[in-house]
């Protein structure tokens, strides 16, 4: 499909194993104009220099005339940011979708886990004062500050919710340990460190790259040796029937998730050692996705005249219902801490 908005053009594949065994693959590739590239390179911290002549790159008869080469330079102090950060709508400020704002704008955790499962996450897996931690798709920051406060971490958290990031950085003066932890408003998508650290997360946010094999194979290129990758996945409690009742539970397809054997098989397969694990339960859900009904609603008080209002109403009807017959009974989720072998 194309996106006449994104300038998108979208792909998707359904690998289907001989087994009956399903993978779905997507991939999106942007068109941008002449100018666009220039600001592009400018946000990424380059500076263009005059472009170069055409024949200092010769290109096939195919190409000729087609191609255009732009000069830049990395500038000096640059931040760390990925150089690949993209807008998905085009001129419009980098941010999540605002049903996620608006319903989760009072959440600390943006997950089925509660602060007694971060605490007990935290816990076992016996970090020492200053490991350093990256977390990707840090929401709210919860995770990096307690853990900062309780543990005496070192953490960057990347998130594409400007609001998020806002409360993240809140939250860290609150507790004291803004020194310890920094969140950066960004996309993760393919963010890579430098300095390498010891514990890699990504809790509750793997679409990050493209699902969880992508995720750790991100996640691992940021890891020192030895070190901890973290992933926040939900897996099937109860294979779901249909397809319908998949969608039912707000999953695009029975293939998203596995069963929690399936899921931690697939950690096997792919090398890694699974070596803790703290699974949310169905009262963590209910935190999760009960707070999210009273902040709709007030919001909606709030904001009975804004545009988005019909979509907040819409979404706060269907909610509850669909939490308790579906989500809640048919979703598990769980962290699982994994060492390459
Ligand atoms: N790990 C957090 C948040 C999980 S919710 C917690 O435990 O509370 C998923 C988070 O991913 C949201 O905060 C959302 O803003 C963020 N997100 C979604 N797409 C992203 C992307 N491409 N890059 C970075 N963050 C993203």
């Amino acid at each position: 499909g194309w996106d006449e908005e994104a300038q998108t053009s979208s792909t998707q594949f359904w690998a289907i194993e001989a087994n009956g065994q399903t993978t779905r693959f997507g991939s999106q590739m942007t068109a941008w104009r002449d100018d666009e590239y220039v600001s592009l390179l400018d946000n990424a911290g380059f500076n263009l220099l005059p472009p170069p002549e055409s024949h200092d790159w010769p290109v096939s008869e195919t190409f000729e005339g087609k191609l255009f080469a732009l000069l830049a330079e990395k500038a000096k102090a640059s931040e760390e940011l990925p150089l690949n950060t993209q807008r998905n709508k085009r001129n419009s400020k980098l941010d999540i979708p605002r049903i996620f704002t608006i319903s989760e704008s009072e959440h600390r955790i943006h997950n089925p886990f509660t602060e007694e499962k971060y605490a007990t996450l935290g816990r076992v897996l016996r970090m020492k004062p200053g490991t350093r931690i990256l977390d990707l798709g840090s929401g709210s920051g919860e995770m990096l500050c307690t853990w900062a406060w309780d543990h005496g971490i070192t953490g960057t958290g990347i998130d594409m919710s400007s609001l998020f990031t806002a409360q993240a950085k809140q939250r860290a003066e609150e507790l004291g340990v803004s020194e310890r932890v920094h969140f950066i408003h960004n996309d993760a998508a393919g963010y890579v460190v430098d300095t390498k650290c010891d514990i890699a997360a990504c809790i509750g946010a793997t679409w990050i790259a493209g699902g969880i094999v992508g995720t750790i194979k991100l996640l691992a290129k940021s890891l020192r040796p030895g070190g901890i990758i973290l992933i926040g996945e939900p897996y099937w409690r109860h294979v779901p029937a249909t397809e319908e009742i998949a969608e039912a539970c707000g999953v695009s397809s029975m293939a998203d998730f596995l069963p929690l054997p399936e899921l931690v098989s697939s950690f096997d397969e792919q090398g890694y050692d699974v070596v803790e694990m703290v699974l949310a339960d169905q009262e963590g859900w209910d935190r999760y996705e009960a707070a999210k009904w009273m902040t709709m609603r007030r919001w909606l008080e709030e904001n009975p005249d804004d545009d988005f209002a019909k979509d907040v109403r819409a979404e706060l009807t269907v909610a509850p219902i669909r939490h308790v017959r579906w989500t809640r009974e048919y979703l598990g989720w769980g962290v699982f801490a994994l060492m390459p072998r």
